[in-house]
This record gives structure tokens, C-alpha cells and sequence, in this order.
């Protein structure tokens, strides 16, 4: 498994990771700012596991954040962004 931690609120709604992974991203329309589907809130992060051959879109998406707040981990343990 592989867990993708969002660190949103520091999100600028630019629609990259949308553009990226739009199986998983999608933009609010409440407040602007992307949304990683399904995910759990912890504190300021929102965090989802997702099977491992998941790990090339979703690079990509943290890959063409440009605020950079988007991590992907391997581990099973969790490693704050
Ligand atoms: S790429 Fe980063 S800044 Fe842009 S919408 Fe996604 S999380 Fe927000």
C-alpha cells in the first residue's frame, strides 16, 4: 500500500494534481481548493492509502504541485510532510 497525505490548507487551487490523477483529485467547489477523494482528516492533513501500482499517478500529481504539499509514502509508517 502507499499513502498519499494532503496537506490542504495550503492549497491554491491550481488543479494540477485534478489534471494528474483525476481518479483520486477533484477541485471544491465550496472553497476552491482540491479535495483528495475518500480521504480521513488528521489535524491539517487529509491522508488516504491506495494499492501500490497507484504510486506513478499519484507522484505525478505531488510532482506538479507547485506549492508542494502533496506526499506520497511507501512505508507503512506515516511521515509528516
Ligand atoms: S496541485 Fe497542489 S496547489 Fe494545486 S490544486 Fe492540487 S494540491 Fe492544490
Amino acid at each position: 500500500m502507499i499513502k498519499i497525505i494532503h496537506h490542504r490548507h495550503k492549497c491554491i487551487g491550481c488543479n494540477s494534481c485534478v489534471e494528474s490523477a483525476p481518479d483520486h483529485w477533484v477541485m471544491s467547489k465550496k472553497d476552491g481548493k482540491s479535495m483528495l477523494k475518500k480521504s480521513l482528516q488528521k489535524g491539517n492533513y487529509y491522508i488516504l492509502e491506495l494499492p501500490e501500482w497507484e504510486y506513478e499517478s499519484q507522484m505525478e500529481a505531488a510532482r506538479n504541485c507547485p506549492v508542494n504539499i502533496i506526499r506520497v509514502n511507501q512505508s507503512k509508517k506515516f511521515v509528516k510532510a
